[in-house]
């Protein structure tokens, strides 16, 4: 069985987002932490969070991904936005806790002029000051399109950030399809060769999450426009070869394409077609 869902609401909390991604066929989720753009998070519930929690162990939703807003900058030349993504990070990380054993995925940031190994050094800091020898949740690097001055559109450069966090054990890598096609990584004609770099890179013991989306753009054009499965250029056969790959068929899959849920749901069941179930 592979393990796919979509990005939900968490407008009505876990119970809700898990009862949803069951009525779509799915058996994980991703949410955000927070409003994607904004900054306040709501009051967690734990009546509904238990309820979720066993929920989910009655339907076989083992692993879900938290995804923090994207206006989180930890690389920010600002020094005010940099506070915000440490105060919104260890607030995200701290109610984590309350679903234990869970991945945290944010984008590692744009350095925005600074040059990228300043951008590293930052980030790494940031993990550094928050990270916790006794935490549960797995904090994941995305990696990036290359979009403007992102950090994250090479391997190389996640990996030195894995190497400058000291609580590294805690530390993953989630994979965005559309990313890294439009960083230029050949998943269309090599997924075979993206793999075997990424592990010589990084690792594959690292990787933790997918993100499965096509893309509107050419392979290498640092756009990131997410797609349906199957009409962009990334197409429908990639995507067979991505759900059936050993290297990759325990990890959650998480669709973030541009589609409300019968969407959604017509996504999950044609990608558990591809993978053969
Ligand atoms: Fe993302
Ligand atoms: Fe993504
Ligand atoms: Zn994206």
């Amino acid at each position: 069985m592979i393990r796919i869902g979509c990005h939900l609401s968490s407008s009505k909390g876990f119970l809700a987002m898990g009862k949803q991604i069951t009525e779509l066929g799915g058996n994980t989720f991703q949410y955000f932490t927070r409003n994607p753009r904004g900054s306040r998070a709501k009051e967690l519930d734990p009546d509904d969070i238990a309820a979720f929690l066993a929920y989910g162990a009655a339907h076989d939703i083992t692993t879900v991904v938290a995804h923090a807003p994207y206006t989180l900058n930890p690389c920010s030349a600002q020094e005010k936005t940099r506070e915000f993504a440490m105060m919104a990070m260890e607030d995200d990380l701290k109610r984590m806790e309350m679903t234990p054993h869970q991945l945290y995925n944010f984008h590692p940031g744009s350095h925005v002029g600074q040059g990228i190994e300043t951008g590293i050094r930052l980030i790494s800091d940031q993990l550094n000051a928050l990270l916790q020898p006794g935490q549960t949740t797995t904090v994941l690097l995305e990696t990036m399109a290359g979009k403007g001055s992102e950090v994250g559109g090479r391997f190389e450069e996640l990996r030195e950030i894995l190497d400058r966090v000291t609580l590294s054990d805690h530390m993953g890598v989630c994979l965005d399809t559309c990313h890294v096609f439009d960083a230029g990584y050949d998943i269309v004609n090599d997924l075979d060769g993206v793999l075997t770099q990424f592990d010589k890179v990084i690792g594959l013991s690292k990787l933790r999450a997918l993100h499965l989306n096509d893309s509107m753009n050419p392979l290498g054009n640092h756009k990131d426009r997410h797609q349906k499965i199957g009409q962009g250029y990334i197409g429908q056969e990639a995507f067979a070869r991505i759900v059936r790959h050993p290297a990759l068929r325990g990890l959650p899959m998480i669709l973030e394409t541009p589609n409300e849920l019968p969407g959604y749901a017509a996504e999950i069941h044609l990608l558990q077609e591809l993978a053969g179930e």
